[in-house]
């Protein structure tokens, strides 16, 4: 095979991206996430689109590794679940973010003791694990304000506790103050248990663009993060 041909490599982003593209138009504030904040140098939106990262993508592997060494986990061969860290730079500070989507019953999988061997910013992170709503009603941007999704969004799984999820909720918890974003990233990753059965998110593994093991986002989240991320003023937004 002609080498040329042999190195041809699909179409793909180096990075996954979360919650669509900066081009979109935002559910929330109907701005396209790429305008320009006119006269300001900057664009609307502190987070036009949410990519990961490598240095992500480390973390996880990093606490998959500690999961396997959990007995209870190994236990469960049925068990499965979606992994996702978060980093982020807001006004000047820096937020390292883990949570991971919930068992049937009780905490999630990722705990404390699950952190061990994370060399990228070692001791800063911090598991989250906030109130997802039931219904379409009641949301909290990643700024703290609260937002409606989309009333159709109520018949497809508004309610899942995906770890992006949990992970945006999270950070929108903390109400920081909200002056700039320099930066906001997320990684996921599934686990997925020898003999889970019936498990949807399987499907995801293996797209990733540059690990294979990378996780895209699922239906619900990809229909929910673009509301989360949105941090135009209320005061902004002209329906
Ligand atoms: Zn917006
Ligand atoms: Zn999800």
């Amino acid at each position: 095979m002609p080498s040329k041909l042999r190195l041809r490599q699909p179409d793909r982003a180096p990075n996954l991206r979360h919650g669509g593209k900066k081009s979109d138009t935002c559910p929330r504030c109907h701005f396209r996430r790429d305008k320009e904040d006119k006269g300001k140098g900057k664009l609307l939106h502190g987070i036009p689109e949410v990519t990961d990262s490598e240095q992500l993508r480390g973390v996880l592997v990093a606490i998959d590794r500690n999961l396997r060494q959990d007995q209870d986990l190994m236990k469960d061969k049925r068990a499965h679940f979606m992994m996702g860290v978060l980093e982020a730079r807001i006004s000047g500070r820096e937020y390292f973010l883990i949570a991971s989507s919930g068992r049937e019953s009780g905490d999630p999988w990722i705990r404390e003791k699950h952190l061990n061997g994370i060399s990228y910013h070692q001791g800063a992170w911090e598991t989250v694990d906030p109130p997802v709503p039931k219904i379409h009603r009641g949301w909290l941007t990643v700024r703290g304000e609260t937002v409606d999704l989309d009333p159709k969004m109520a018949q497809t799984h508004v309610e899942m506790k995906c770890a992006a999820i949990k992970l945006l909720l999270g950070l929108g918890g903390k109400r920081l103050e909200w002056k700039s974003v320099e930066y906001l990233r997320m990684s996921e990753m599934v686990y997925v248990g020898p003999e889970a059965d019936g498990v949807t998110f399987r499907k995801w593994h293996g797209k990733g663009a540059t690990n294979s093991w990378t996780a895209h986002s699922c239906d619900a989240c990809e229909a929910r993060i673009p509301y989360l991320i949105c941090d135009v003023p209320a005061n902004r937004i002209v329906d």
